[in-house]
């Protein structure tokens, strides 16, 4: 009989407040095979742990049940811990009796019975557990990073620093992402190009980064180490390898089309680099406003290119990279003008939005940094902020808090004002959400120095009137009405996942929540892994986020790349299925239900396979095997059963 002790956790008073730990202790101790029985408030800790390793080593155990959080939390703690004191780390199990009973029930003694129940089963688990060991594959030291914003670039320099090569692939024909569209940032009010473009260059200086930009990923097949990226080029009608960036192009070109850099309030030529400085600094046409691709008429950027690199047959084309980590750093939008019709926004020409602002307040940008309205291009004199556009909005909009917007907007009044000097900046707003280093004192400085009127509160109306914007709003602070005649409306709209990134995380079997931010494995824990090992993320693709702390999970990113990529092998958890092949039909079921493509069908041998490297044991096939053929290690069925009677006991 094996000898078996189990340890159980007090979670300060997330057990102990509801589960009676000491009669969970007496009645577990009271089984043969259970030859130590302990509890302690903290099992995880120092001495907690330390119980466990002495017990281990005097007892002489053979398994253990540490009854306690979720596997997700500590499993693999307590299974380095009893691996340390000679036990095979797969005979430790946890029982959880915190998110699965003491949080859910409230009855004291109804919980501490279904706690037994749990521990019980987990002691009839441990019973059958067989030691296993990791299974080793070979491991590619090459990262691929998704999108090439701030956070991207960030994490692709820390890995290509560290002597790793980085596949860094960017959907835009330039990189920086949003970053390279702000004017000045707070709470310093440094240049975002100034702290952005050195970064740029060294990216596409840096003989470590194969930089891809064009590009998307069209599918990722493979396991973690070694995983093979098919990344789709669009075509972009100029051959770089020829272009010399003489520009000739670009001003030749006869068509316009609105420029997405400028966020629609300025143009550019069909043929075009978006920005001056923009990283790489080549042309691209822009299929839709050209009119050769269009309609074959034109084709002066062809006639008088000196380097011949004009094609108009470029096709898109796939490349296939092999890489054994990704790094996810989608970014973010800002919500589209359909969901804040109400605003007036996409309606009334002088309610923009904060990116919008962004461009208007550039020195680079479509007035060269002088506020003017899109409208008639006057200089505005009194301009109203709105914040919480869509965001703290069940109703209409997302429940979330978009995080930087009161920072943001507060930066807008500043600067606006430090542009023009006469101007009157107004704030609607909810709640004043500066939890950064320096960011209450920013707030507060807007206030005092440049004048900015803040009212709490919702606006009721919005409306043209005249050259006018009107708007109409109570200050709850006050419990005045307020009314202003703006020559200029500013939106700070809720922030949203970038589009197409649902689809890119299924793509890369990575969990996304009910917006369409990326799922961390756990928030405290594990928040830049997602539930794929080798699968990371970092920035505004997770949740929205300033640059300090975009630039802060980048580099955590970047240091949990290394540290996969530190030894020479990956390991792989053993308890995965394997396939008693003797009555196994053949039916696929298990092929189905198999969200990993772990499995197989042997059509020579008629019989299903398991590529072990690839499943995560979520034991999806076990439960679709008709017959019971597909079994899981150490969740056999016997173990299974034994469980199951245990809790009917
Ligand atoms: C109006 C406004 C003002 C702001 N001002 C400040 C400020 O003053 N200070 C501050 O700290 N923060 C500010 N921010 C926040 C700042 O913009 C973000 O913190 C930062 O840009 C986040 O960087 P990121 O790399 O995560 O995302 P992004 O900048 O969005 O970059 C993501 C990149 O990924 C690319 N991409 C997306 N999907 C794919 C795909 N499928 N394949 C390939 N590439 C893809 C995108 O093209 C983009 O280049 C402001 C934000 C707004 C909206």
């Amino acid at each position: 009989m094996k000898r078996i002790g189990v340890f159980v956790c007090g979670c300060g008073e997330n057990i102990a407040g509801t589960v009676d730990i000491d009669r969970l202790v007496e009645e577990i101790g009271k089984r043969e095979e259970v030859v130590v029985a302990e509890n302690y408030p903290y099992m995880c800790s120092e001495p907690g742990q330390e119980m466990i390793y002495e017990a281990i080593v005097e007892q002489e155990l053979d398994a253990a049940v540490v009854a306690a959080c979720s596997p997700s939390m500590h499993e693999e703690t307590f299974r380095q811990l009893v691996g340390t004191a000679g036990m095979n780390p797969y005979q430790c199990e946890i029982a959880n009796i915190r998110e699965q009973c003491s949080w859910v029930h409230a009855d004291g003694e109804g919980a501490t019975d279904k706690a037994l129940d749990i521990v019980k089963s987990m002691v009839a688990k441990a019973r059958g557990d067989r030691d296993l060991e990791e299974i080793k594959a070979s491991l590619n030291k090459r990262v691929m990073v998704i999108g090439a914003g701030i956070s991207g670039i960030q994490t692709a320099l820390e890995v290509a620093e560290s002597g790793h090569e980085v596949v860094l692939v960017e959907r835009n024909s330039y990189i920086g992402g949003h970053m390279a569209q702000l004017s000045e940032t707070f709470p310093t009010l440094d240049c975002s190009q100034c702290i952005l473009t050195p970064k740029t260059a060294q990216v596409n200086r840096h003989p470590n980064i194969e930089l891809r930009v064009n590009s998307e990923l069209e599918e990722l097949s493979g396991y973690v180490g070694n995983f093979t990226a098919t990344i789709r080029k669009k075509a972009t009608y100029v051959d770089w390898d020829k272009c010399t960036g003489c520009g000739d192009c670009q001003e030749k070109c006869p068509s316009e089309v609105k420029s997405e850099f400028e966020r629609g309030l300025d143009t550019e030529k069909a043929i075009s680099v978006p920005f001056p400085q923009a990283v790489p600094n080549m042309p691209t046409i822009n299929a839709e406003g050209c009119r050769y691709l269009q309609e074959e008429k034109c084709g002066i950027c062809q006639q008088i290119c000196p380097a011949d690199a004009i094609d108009f047959a470029d096709e898109p084309d796939l490349v296939e990279e092999e890489i054994g980590a990704v790094v996810m750093a989608t970014g973010y939008e800002i919500l589209g003008q359909d969901k804040i019709a109400e605003y007036g926004y996409g309606q009334i020409p002088d309610v923009i939005d904060g990116l919008q602002f962004e461009r208007l307040l550039s020195a680079s940008g479509p007035t060269g940094g002088e506020i003017r309205r899109p409208s008639d291009g006057r200089e505005p004199e009194e301009v109203v902020f709105i914040q919480c556009v869509g965001s703290r909005d069940e109703e209409k909009g997302y429940p979330y808090c978009s995080r930087i917007c009161c920072m943001y907007t507060a930066k807008h009044a500043k600067l606006y004002k430090h542009k023009v000097d006469s101007g009157q900046a107004y704030i609607f707003y909810m709640d004043i959400r500066a939890g950064g280093k320096g960011y209450e004192e920013f707030i507060q400085e807007g206030r005092r120095q440049e004048g900015t009127k803040y009212f709490r509160g919702r606006i009721s109306r919005l409306y043209r009137e005249g050259d006018k914007v009107r708007v109409k709003g109570v200050d709850t602070l006050s419990d005045e009405n307020i009314e202003i005649d703006a020559d200029m409306v500013v939106l700070a709209s809720a922030i949203v996942p970038n589009t197409g990134v649902r689809e890119l995380a299924q793509k890369l079997k990575v969990g996304t929540d009910e917006h369409g931010f990326l799922n961390e494995a756990h928030p405290k824990l594990k928040p830049v892994e997602s539930l794929t090992r080798g699968i990371f993320m970092a920035g505004m693709a997770q949740a929205p986020k300033d640059i300090p702390d975009t630039v802060s999970q980048a580099g955590f990113a970047a240091s949990k790349v290394k540290s996969l990529f530190s030894g020479d092998e990956i390991s792989h958890s053993p308890t995965v299925v394997y396939v008693e092949e003797d009555i196994c039909t053949a039916c696929g079921q298990c092929v189905e239900a198999c969200v990993y493509d772990a499995r197989e069908i042997n059509e020579k041998r008629k019989v299903a396979e398991v590529q072990e490297v690839l499943c995560e044991g979520c034991g999806a096939c076990v439960t679709a095997c008709p017959n019971g053929a597909t079994q899981q290690r150490n969740t056999e069925q016997d173990q299974m059963l034994s469980m199951i009677d245990e809790m009917l006991d």
